[in-house]
C-alpha cells in the first residue's frame, strides 16, 4: 500500500475576526462546520478528523450528509480520552438517534458515552454565564433548526456612568440593578433550509457570522430547490440579502449540479462586486483571499482493529 493511498480531503479555514470557520459543505455529499475557538461544531459530516475536537455538536437535521459521522465522532472521541461531548439537535429526533448509538454500543462492544440533549424552537442552551445557544425553526421539511451562538454581556446603566467603584458595589449590595444584559450574536448557522420566516430572525440577521445555505444557482433548478426546500440564489439575492447586516456571510451546501466557481459568478452577476465583498462561498479554495485551506489525512492504515 502507498503511503498516500488513504484519503486526502481539502477542508475550508476562513479567518474572521478573532474566529476561524473551518468546514466543507457539498449538497448532498458532506456538511459540518467548526468555530474551533468556540468549541462548537454544526452538523458532524461523515466526522472529519478536525471536527473531533470540538466538545459541543449541534444538529440541524436528520439527512445523512449532516449527520453520518456521529457514531464515529463520539466513538473517536471516546478512544482518544477526550470528555463526553454534548450533542444538541431537535428533538424529535432525540429517540432515533439515541436508538441509533445504542446499536453501535452493541456492534462495537464498547460503552460510548454520550449526552443528548433535544432542543426545539427559541429553546437556550446555557454553555456559560456569558455564552448561550439558541435554536431557530429552519424550513427543511420534518424538523429542522439552525443556531444561534450568543455571547452574553452585562452593561453598566448610563445612569451610573462615572460613579466611583465603592459606590457602585454599595448600590449592587443594595439590590439595585445597576447593570443590563445585552446579547451580542456572534455566529449563526442554518444548515439546509428554504426561503422562510427564519431569515426575518434578529439573530439571524444581525449574527457577526451567517453561514446560510444557497444550494442553486440556475433558473431551471428553480423545482429542485422548491422539492428539496432549499434556497434558490433568486431567493437570497431578492429577499434574503436586502435584511442581512452580518459582518461575513458564508454560503454553504452549493450544489455539485453548478459548483461553487460557477455559482459565485452568478451571484457576483446579480449583485455586483461591491456587495460581494462581505460574502463568501465556504467550498472556494481560488477566488477569495481570504479563504484557506487544509488537507486533512485520516490515519494512516493501521494493522489493529480498533
Ligand atoms: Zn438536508
Amino acid at each position: 500500500m502507498s503511503e498516500r493511498s488513504y484519503l486526502v480531503q481539502k477542508f475550508a479555514r476562513i479567518p474572521v475576526g478573532a474566529n476561524h470557520v473551518i468546514g466543507y459543505s457539498v449538497a448532498g455529499e458532506e456538511s459540518v462546520v467548526q468555530i474551533p475557538e468556540l468549541d462548537v461544531c454544526f452538523d458532524i459530516g461523515r466526522a472529519p478528523y478536525f471536527a473531533l475536537t470540538s466538545n459541543l455538536l449541534c444538529l440541524t437535521h436528520g439527512h445523512m450528509d449532516h449527520l453520518a459521522g456521529l457514531a464515529y465522532y463520539l466513538s473517536q472521541r471516546h478512544f482518544q480520552g477526550m470528555r463526553v461531548a454534548t450533542v444538541l439537535l431537535p428533538q424529535a429526533l432525540v429517540n432515533p438517534v439515541d436508538q441509533m448509538l445504542r446499536c453501535w454500543r452493541n456492534i462495537e462492544r464498547q460503552n460510548t458515552p454520550y449526552q443528548l440533549i433535544g432542543m426545539t424552537p427559541d429553546s437556550v442552551h446555557q454553555l456559560r454565564k456569558d455564552f448561550l445557544i439558541r435554536a431557530v425553526e429552519t424550513h427543511h421539511g420534518g424538523t429542522s433548526l439552525g443556531f444561534v451562538l450568543v455571547s452574553v454581556r452585562e452593561k453598566l446603566k448610563q445612569e451610573f456612568f462615572g460613579r466611583p467603584g465603592q459606590e457602585l458595589a454599595a448600590l449592587r449590595k443594595q439590590g439595585v440593578e445597576i447593570q443590563y444584559r445585552v446579547e451580542v450574536p456572534l455566529v449563526a448557522y442554518l444548515g439546509d433550509t428554504a426561503y422562510g420566516k427564519v431569515f426575518d430572525n434578529p439573530d439571524v440577521q444581525n449574527a457577526e457570522i451567517l453561514l446560510t445555505e444557497c444550494t442553486f444557482y440556475e433558473k431551471d433548478h428553480k423545482p429542485r430547490a422548491k422539492a428539496g426546500r432549499h434556497l434558490h440564489v433568486d431567493q437570497l439575492v431578492e429577499l434574503v440579502l436586502p435584511n442581512l447586516k452580518n459582518q461575513q456571510i458564508i454560503i454553504t451546501h452549493v450544489s455539485r449540479r453548478t459548483g461553487v466557481r460557477k455559482a459565485k459568478a452568478i451571484l457576483r452577476k446579480k449583485i455586483g462586486e461591491e456587495k460581494m465583498k462581505n460574502i463568501l462561498f465556504l467550498m472556494d479554495f481560488e477566488g477569495s483571499q481570504d479563504a484557506g485551506e487544509i488537507e486533512e489525512m485520516g490515519p494512516p492504515p493501521s494493522d489493529t482493529a480498533e
